[in-house]
């Protein structure tokens, strides 16, 4: 096979012996201009539209990557907003049940039991969240106190499975007997 000159000029290795593959740098002896994707990426540089010319290896052949030209890498794409909400969209219908409509915080199976393990066979997947309150923090030792700013804690700290422990804050967030402000079933009154 022949190649014209013009056309070698870029070419990385020359092997007699290379059987038609890429050829093949071990780790730090690959050349200057070649960069795998995630240096690239380090970069803020893509692949863009350019095949890749060789292969990294390392950990003797047990790790692989391919190498690019970085004179013709691209600037790294930035989503657009669009693109985001399509993300989302796309993220949403998986982690959400088709039968009772909850959207969980991790990919639901639904190819193939088709809804969330408790709509399916009324397995329940138990969450637990902690908060905790301190007479030194809150400043009393009033129970109905302790225990209502726990509360406030564990609220603030529902979604991020995490124990809270109250701060003075937690101590100022409203409640109507007993009851956590804003909950089904509470309600400031025709002042709020
Ligand atoms: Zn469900």
């Amino acid at each position: 096979m022949s190649t014209p000159a013009d056309e070698t000029e870029d070419l990385v290795d020359v092997d007699p012996y290379d059987d038609g593959r890429f050829p093949q740098f071990r780790f730090r002896q690959a050349p200057k201009g070649l960069a795998t994707r995630r240096q690239l990426r380090a970069m803020e540089l893509s692949p863009g539209c350019q095949e890749p010319v060789a292969q990294l290896v390392w950990r003797r052949g047990a790790r692989m990557a391919l190498l690019y030209r970085v004179d013709l890498a691209k600037p790294k794409r930035i989503p657009t907003l669009a693109q985001e909400r399509a993300l989302d969209r796309a993220m949403a219908a998986r982690q959400t049940c088709p039968a009772c409509r909850h959207r969980y915080q991790h990919v639901l199976p639904l190819r193939t039991l088709g809804s969330c393990l408790e709509c399916y066979d009324g397995t329940v997947d138990v969450a637990v969240s902690i908060g905790a309150a301190t007479p030194d923090i809150v400043g009393t030792t009033d129970l109905y106190s302790l225990q209502r700013t726990a509360e406030a804690a564990m609220y603030a700290g529902k979604h991020t499975g995490r124990p809270v422990l109250a701060d003075r804050a937690h101590t100022a967030m409203p409640s109507i007997n007993g009851r956590r402000a804003g909950r089904p079933g509470t309600s400031l009154g025709v002042a709020q």
